[in-house]
């Protein structure tokens, strides 16, 4: 587990701001679930996923609840939608840390942020296309243009049963061509084969059966609805018919947004899909659901990689120099701060020099300095620390509105 600290710190904060900002343009509203749940919530996502039987921060609280420290967000949204009955069509986002124990490495960390949305209550094919096209344009609003969107429909579940039958059937005639690993992963989840990345086994998922010969006419118009969305939004895609998702509610409409730049290994970004099982499972009414995840550390990795959507420099607006005893720049604080200025100042009644010096490394445009003279007449001089012009002396109580207008000239000037 890693600190963030800044200026990546306000990077993270940024990635959010956009986040919400996009998914606000489309009416999401924000839900923020505990860190902390019932053990059983999570235990509803299937037994053959790493995330829950492997992977899970769980313990026994000091009242004997078996609790886990949520691995996703997902069955917390549909835990509390069950428990607060909210309106349908019921349309969340969500921004915050999931704990998993896995290896770490570069993007895959124990403790990592994911941002998401879900809408509950609607089977409609173009809630599918509303969700996959809000990841997309959250992307794009990042800067990233090394992004590509695979999609792939798992179809109903009597198909994704049928389905996998047939893949365990295939698997098992080919199982001594396979990986031990993907020997045991066919005896929990002979789909999550298809996910291996390991080389033996690409020539036999090669042969694999594909998903769409087992597709009901529902599912395929279903999907086919999605695909025409797209296209006619203009969001590119690649159709991927061995696209499984690792949780087991997954049916229908599935899709993965993959980084460039990354790893195969770790290359997805994000991705999501429909789970219409998921609430009854949770004890709510049979409530279709579809949604996406965003993992945080991971994207930043790949804006990293295309240079966008670099980390603010958070300077100070001015800086404050109080050659006395430091209760001038107290005052002189206080008022620009409440004006809207980022306003900084040294402690320690350090020496003139010294407080230039922090005001030059604070990056502030101005410093605004008082000593013993400008006290007693009850002034300030302003200098700005980018041009040799002359430096300014202005009443203390005409401080705040100089610099405000000052510093939104500059701002104009700049824009
Ligand atoms: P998942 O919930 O497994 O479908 O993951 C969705 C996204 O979350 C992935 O595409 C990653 O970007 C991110 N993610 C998942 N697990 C990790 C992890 N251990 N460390 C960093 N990011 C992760």
């Amino acid at each position: 587990m890693r600190d963030i600290t800044a200026p990546e710190s306000f990077r993270w904060r940024r990635f959010v701001d956009v986040f919400e900002h996009t998914v606000g343009l489309a009416g999401y509203d924000l839900v923020i679930p505990p860190l902390l749940e019932d053990i059983g919530v999570f235990t509803r996502l299937g037994e053959a996923t790493d995330v829950v039987t492997k992977e899970m921060y769980d313990f026994v609280d000091k009242g004997e609840r078996h609790v886990a420290l949520r691995p996703e967000q997902t069955a917390s949204i549909c835990r509390s939608f069950v428990e607060h009955r909210p309106t349908t069509p019921f349309k969340a986002w969500y921004a915050g840390p999931n704990f998993r124990y896995e290896k770490p490495q570069r993007g895959r960390y124990r403790q990592f942020d994911q941002v998401g949305i879900e809408v509950l209550g609607s089977l409609d094919p173009y809630v599918d296309i509303e969700v996959i096209q809000l990841g997309w344009t959250f992307f794009v609003a990042l800067g990233l243009r090394n992004v590509e969107l695979a999609i792939n429909s798992l179809g109903t579940p009597d198909d994704r049963a049928r389905y996998v039958a047939a893949l365990h059937d295939y698997f098992e005639s080919r199982n001594a061509d396979l990986s031990p690993e993907s020997q045991q992963t066919l005896l929990r989840n002979p789909l999550r084969v298809l996910d291996s990345k390991r080389s033996q086994d690409a020539p036999v998922i090669a042969e694999a059966p594909l998903i769409n010969s087992y597709w009901c006419s529902e599912a395929a118009e279903h999907f086919e609805v999605v695909c025409e969305g797209l296209n006619a939004v203009g969001v590119p895609y690649t159709l991927d018919l061995k696209l499984v998702r690792g949780l087991d509610y997954y049916r229908g409409t599935t899709f993965e947004y993959r980084g460039g730049t990354l790893d195969s290994a770790q290359n997805a970004l994000g991705g999501g899909g429909r789970y219409d099982g998921l609430v009854a499972d949770l004890g709510g009414p049979d409530t279709p659901g579809v949604g996406f995840a965003i993992g945080l550390d991971r994207t930043l990795l790949a804006c990293d990689d295309e240079n966008v959507f670099a980390a603010p420099s958070e300077n100070a607006d001015v800086f404050v120099v109080d050659i006395g005893d430091g209760s001038d720049a107290l005052t002189v604080c206080t008022e620009l701060r409440a004006g809207g200025i980022r306003a900084e100042r040294s402690w320690d009644q350090r020496s003139m020099k010294a407080q230039m010096k922090a005001a030059n490394r604070s990056g502030a445009r101005f410093a605004v300095l008082i000593g013993e003279s400008e006290r007693e007449a009850g002034t300030a001089l302003i200098r700005d620390l980018r041009s040799d012009e002359e430096q300014l002396s202005v009443a203390r109580a005409d401080l705040t509105g100089t610099l405000i207008s000052r510093l939104s000239s500059l701002q104009g000037a700049s824009s």
